[in-house]
């Protein structure tokens, strides 16, 4: 039985991964877990799990949580989320809260030699060279849950990384795909959260209408597989079926389909290298029936082309830019700048 800290539980990634550990309970245990304020989250988490620690962002809450389970134990601030990620007893760190936030904890996760599921891209963006110098040195494995990096994971998995040609990001092209500059002017935050594919976090809803997402993706790509940025591309593909393709030299292409469900790449990388049967929605190419591509319109979503040019400046410009891009998103979010001004901030 393998036993899970959840960094960022009560968020879309973390509930989805509590979900693969409660249809597994002969595998997998929650056993540290971290929320920020949705207390009713929260406390019904502590209720089914019983997790041994748990992180609250809330500190005026914690009084009330400890009277309700004293079997638990609440701590918040820096230190106690570091605690989560260290937590002794556990074995797998999820890294699942969004933005610059989760850096530090997964840091000192790895730091620990625990295995790492990450999730969180940002720690990718922001600090990609420290933590994978890290991750070589602690020898932990590190497996990605984004879904284009899972999907990059399996078609390599027995494949010669000296024999790939390129790797190819799939990317939904969220809401507005093939809509003009002059068409996103008046976009307001409820017409950007509405994914027609993913249900996913705030943020990275906001990240998947502007294709800043993939822009973060294609570094967290590099980071993740030693890739060098000209062999890194990304195609537009409406269904989000086939989550991501490697080319290999030999002209022959690995590609991993899958629904669009969160919970297959997470559960991947929770049970790596087994695979575990599951009750989850499966594939049905007879109903999708369409699988299409098309070229980013890169002049109309900057995103990527932005994240490419901060990767090869090099430095901290990743990560001034991952800054920048959560700064603006959630100045959008807050009704304070309108949606092209996303790009004029990145
Ligand atoms: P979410 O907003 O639904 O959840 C965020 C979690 O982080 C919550 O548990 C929240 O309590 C916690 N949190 C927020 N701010 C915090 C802070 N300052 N300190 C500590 N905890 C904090 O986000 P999400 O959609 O689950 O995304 C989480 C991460 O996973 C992001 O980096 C995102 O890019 C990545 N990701 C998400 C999906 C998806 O389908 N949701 C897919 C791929 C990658
Ligand atoms: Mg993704």
């Amino acid at each position: 039985m393998k036993s899970i800290s959840i960094l960022g539980s009560t968020g879309s990634i973390g509930t989805q991964t509590l979900d693969v550990i409660r249809s597994h309970p002969k595998e997998f245990r929650a056993i540290a877990l971290s929320g920020f304020n949705e207390i009713e989250t929260i406390q019904s988490q502590v209720k089914e799990f019983r997790p041994k620690l748990f992180w609250v962002g809330a500190e005026e809450k914690i009084g009330l949580l400890e009277r309700q389970f004293p079997d638990t134990r609440f701590v918040s601030g820096k230190k106690g989320l570091v605690e989560v990620a260290t937590f002794e007893e556990s074995d797998t760190v999820i890294g699942a809260i969004v933005g610059f936030a989760g850096l530090r904890p997964t840091v000192e996760a790895i730091k620990q030699g625990k295995s790492i599921g990450l999730a969180n891209k940002e720690t990718l963006v922001a600090g990609g060279e420290i933590v994978m110098d890290l991750v070589r040195k602690k020898k932990v494995p590190l497996l990605p849950i984004d879904s284009e990096h899972s999907a990059l994971f399996q078609c390599l998995n027995g494949e010669n990384r000296g024999e790939v040609k390129r790797m190819i990001l799939t990317c939904s092209g969220g809401p507005f795909k093939f809509k003009k500059r002059q068409e996103l002017e008046g976009i307001t935050a409820s017409q950007a959260l509405a994914h027609p594919t993913w249900s996913m976090g705030g943020k990275i809803t906001i990240d998947s209408a502007t294709l800043v997402n993939k822009g973060l993706e294609v570094i967290e790509a590099k980071w993740l597989y030693d890739m060098p940025l000209e062999r890194i591309e990304t195609i537009l593909h409406p269904q989000s079926i086939v989550h991501s393709m490697v080319e290999f030299v030999d002209g022959s292409t690995i590609a991993q389909l899958g629904t669009h469900d969160m919970r297959l790449p997470i559960q991947y990388a929770l049970s790596y290298p087994k695979r575990l049967p599951n009750s989850f929605p499966k594939l049905d190419l007879e109903k999708t029936q369409k699988l299409e591509f098309y070229p980013i319109d890169h002049e109309t979503f900057p995103g990527i082309t932005y994240a490419k040019r901060a990767l090869s400046t090099g430095g901290s410009m990743p990560c001034a830019i991952n800054a920048a891009n959560e700064i603006a998103v959630h100045a959008f979010l807050n009704g304070k700048i309108k949606f092209l001004q996303i790009f004029d901030c990145v």
